[in-house]
């Protein structure tokens, strides 16, 4: 199954620097949150994915947005760097992971069904298109580092994600 994304050209992307593909199927799940602001339109939206992308290649000198995909609280699927690419996500662990940014800062709110609900569609069409492997390992930004990524509220929804499966 495919999930309905909005494409790289539909956001404005910026073309990536370099591009280096993972070398087989993800093993690993990497949850984020951006830790912005909860967009409410669509229009909000794709600003905050230009500035995102802005700020990951001009401040942080990534080759790209490091996220593989980024998730409305509305469910909207946005593509980062897209299937089958090494992200910028967490330190150490993007050469067999996938990252998936939750658009919010859930310190604060709880993450919306709808935004869970796409979150688990995405790892279905992984697997589904070999992407990632199906006994992949879900994880919170901050179980592998030192960060309050992906927030409080939504590091909570992880078992629930991987049980919605
Ligand atoms: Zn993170």
């Amino acid at each position: 199954m495919a999930v309905n994304l909005v494409t790289r050209a539909q956001w404005g992307a910026t073309a990536p620097r370099h591009k280096d593909r993972l070398k087989s199927s993800a093993k690993r799940v990497v949850i984020h949150h951006t830790a912005m602001k909860n967009c409410k339109s669509h229009t909000e939206s794709i600003q905050e994915l230009q500035t995102i992308q802005r700020v990951h290649m001009q401040n942080r000198h990534f080759d790209d947005i490091g996220y593989n995909f980024l998730v409305g609280q509305d469910g909207t699927v946005y593509e980062g760097r897209g299937w089958g690419v090494v992200g910028a996500h967490t330190k150490g662990h993007n050469d067999d992971s996938l990252g998936i940014a939750l658009m919010g800062n859930f310190n604060y709110d709880s993450p919306s069904s709808e935004a869970l609900m796409s979150v688990t569609q995405l790892f279905k069409a992984g697997v589904s298109q070999g992407f990632l492997l199906p006994q992949f390992v879900l994880f919170g930004h901050k179980d592998l580092g030192n960060t309050e990524c992906p927030g409080a509220k939504l590091h909570a929804a992880l078992p629930r994600l991987r049980s919605a499966e």
